[in-house]
């Protein structure tokens, strides 16, 4: 007998929830810690998602988490108010 492993991970920080743009899909991504996605293709709909002007990639853009550098600028920036 062979039972499925449980899920027991645990690693929020890198996982970040995509929205797309076009048509409201959103799905669960794991960021690569090594290198930033500038270019995914949405599952629901096949969109190319591009970053906005100003973000380095589709995580700091669509995602409920930007990507992990970004996560740390932000920390260390720790900027009040809008801008
Ligand atoms: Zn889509």
């Amino acid at each position: 007998m062979s039972e499925p492993a449980p899920d027991g991970r645990s690693a929020p920080s890198l996982t970040s929830v995509l929205t797309c743009p076009h048509c409201g899909h959103a799905w669960a991504e794991t960021m690569p810690t090594d290198a930033c996605l500038f270019f995914h293709d949405c599952p629901g709909c096949g969109a190319r998602l591009r970053p906005k002007p100003g973000d380095c990639c589709v995580f700091c853009s669509f995602g409920s988490l930007p990507c992990p550098p970004v996560q740390a600028a932000r920390l260390r920036a720790a900027d009040p108010g809008p801008g």
